[in-house]
């Protein structure tokens, strides 16, 4: 078990599009260890090989719905199909999202409400998850991860533009910048929404 550190934006493997796996051997299951391990430690919701420095199309989630039900898993080269997202802006209370690579800032965001995840495993077989709501959220988000892009990229120009300034005034936003869950204690906010 390895708790790794998270990448801050500003580190430019978060801002660059991941490479494809091509390599399912041991290295690979190790990474997927560390990323649900490190995920549970932030702790987050989901959580993307380029997070911890790895620009693999890899990423990890486990969220409990409001029934109490767990959704958990992994995907190697993933695909998404999204629905199309709905006009009107994002609810203020609800659309709500945070990322543990620009830890402790939250800003709405709508997002498609029905995913289709599709799909390898570590193990290379393949795998197809239908999702809504909140795990659909965290699909698009990691996969945005995936492609070099955070979610304070996709904010309306007056979120992004304050988020900006946060990220500024926290000294982010540039190279080398990283945390350690369990060290530094960043995500512990407890009723805030969960991060990814
Ligand atoms: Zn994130």
């Amino acid at each position: 078990m390895t708790v790794r550190p998270i990448w801050i934006t500003g580190e430019p493997v978060l801002h660059r599009p991941a490479r494809p796996v091509v390599d399912f051997g041991p290295e690979l299951s190790d990474l997927i260890t560390d990323l649900h391990d490190t995920m549970r430690r932030a702790p987050g919701v989901g959580l993307a090989a380029p997070q911890i420095g790895v620009g693999l199309r890899v990423f990890v989630w486990e969220w409990e719905d409001d029934s109490g039900i767990a959704h958990e898993g992994v995907v190697v080269n993933p695909r998404l199909d999204r629905s199309p997202v709905p006009r009107g802006g994002p609810d203020p209370d609800e659309d709500v999202e945070g990322c543990l690579s620009v830890p402790a800032l939250r800003f709405p965001l709508q997002r498609a409400p029905h995913v289709v995840l599709t799909g390898v495993t570590g193990q290379g077989e393949p795998l197809s998850i239908s999702a809504d709501g909140w795990l659909a959220r965290i699909f698009q988000h990691e996969m945005d991860h995936l492609e070099g892009t955070l979610y304070v990229d996709r904010l309306r120009w007056r979120d992004k533009r304050q988020a900006r300034k946060e990220i500024k005034a926290e000294g982010w936003g540039r190279p080398q910048i990283s945390w350690l869950p369990g060290l530094d204690n960043l995500e512990d906010s407890g009723e805030e929404p969960e991060e990814a």
